[in-house]
């Protein structure tokens, strides 16, 4: 049963290993509708599996994710309707070589929403449009910029209509003057309201933007709480290390 209280998404003992390694040991998570929660950590701390293991990229040992009340990793979910209502952004900005921008975001339209053409057509343009690059529907991944390709990935994660949009480091692998653009698109969704999990390096963003910051640290978290005490005042001689080591 849906309940009013129940987080839109929450987390609950997640573990899971790669071979001997554990990488994610026991994680609690809930996620509140129109909450932006920032996951910071080291390299290799989890983030990214446990962003995955949202987004059914990953399946977990142990533990559960509800999505209100879908048990997302339930066996008899269907992976693609996580996929339609958990938006992931990736790092790696992956989109089709030989398709414009907006065949690009038309793709899931069509196939995972079965929209006919005229309407798919109309809907990734103004999800361009959204994103700030409605004058390149008809751009080539090769004739765009970093920042305006992962910004197509993000409107072609905002045409499945999601509930929550996961970010995994969107903006790593760009120069900072590329990385802004993208970045007032993720400032524009959280003004929007917009429920996010965003693992980022990106401070201002996580000063600005962020309802709350989790902390993982070797696949476990170590302080999750409202952006001033994480930068100002932790709890954890870990957390104010960590912060120290990336300021
Ligand atoms: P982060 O995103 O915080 O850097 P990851 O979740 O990517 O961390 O990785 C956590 C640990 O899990 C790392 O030690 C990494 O090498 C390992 N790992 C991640 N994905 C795989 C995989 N598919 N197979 C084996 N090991 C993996
Ligand atoms: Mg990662």
């Amino acid at each position: 049963m849906a309940s009013e209280t129940a987080p839109l998404l929450r987390i609950e003992d997640l573990w899971k290993s790669y071979g001997d390694e554990e990488v994610l040991r026991g994680v609690d998570l809930d996620i509140e509708r129109g909450d932006v929660e920032v996951l910071v950590g080291p390299s290799g701390s989890g983030k990214s599996t446990l962003l995955r293991c949202v987004n059914r990229l990953t399946e977990v040992d142990s533990g559960h994710i509800y999505l209100r009340d879908v048990d997302v990793c339930a066996d008899d979910t269907d992976p693609n309707e996580v996929r339609q209502q958990i938006g992931m952004v990736f790092q790696d900005i992956n989109l089709f070589a030989h398709l414009t921008a907006r065949q690009n975001v038309m793709l899931g339209l069509r196939r995972v929403k079965g929209m006919d053409k005229d309407a798919a057509r109309t809907r990734a343009n103004e999800e361009l449009d959204r994103v700030g690059l409605g004058d390149q529907t008809d751009s080539y991944p090769a004739q765009l910029s970093g920042g305006q390709k992962q910004r197509v990935g993000i409107a072609r994660a905002l045409a499945m209509d999601p509930e929550v949009m996961l970010f995994d480091e969107p903006t790593s692998a760009l120069d900072p003057e590329l990385s802004n653009g993208v970045l007032e698109v993720m400032a524009q969704l959280v003004e929007e309201g917009m429920t996010m999990l965003v693992v980022t390096h990106e401070m201002r963003f996580a000063r600005g933007g962020a309802s709350g910051i989790t902390f993982l640290d070797d696949g476990q978290i170590v302080e999750r709480g409202p952006p001033e005490q994480l930068f100002e005042n932790p709890e954890e001689e870990r957390t104010a290390q960590f912060f120290q080591s990336i300021s």
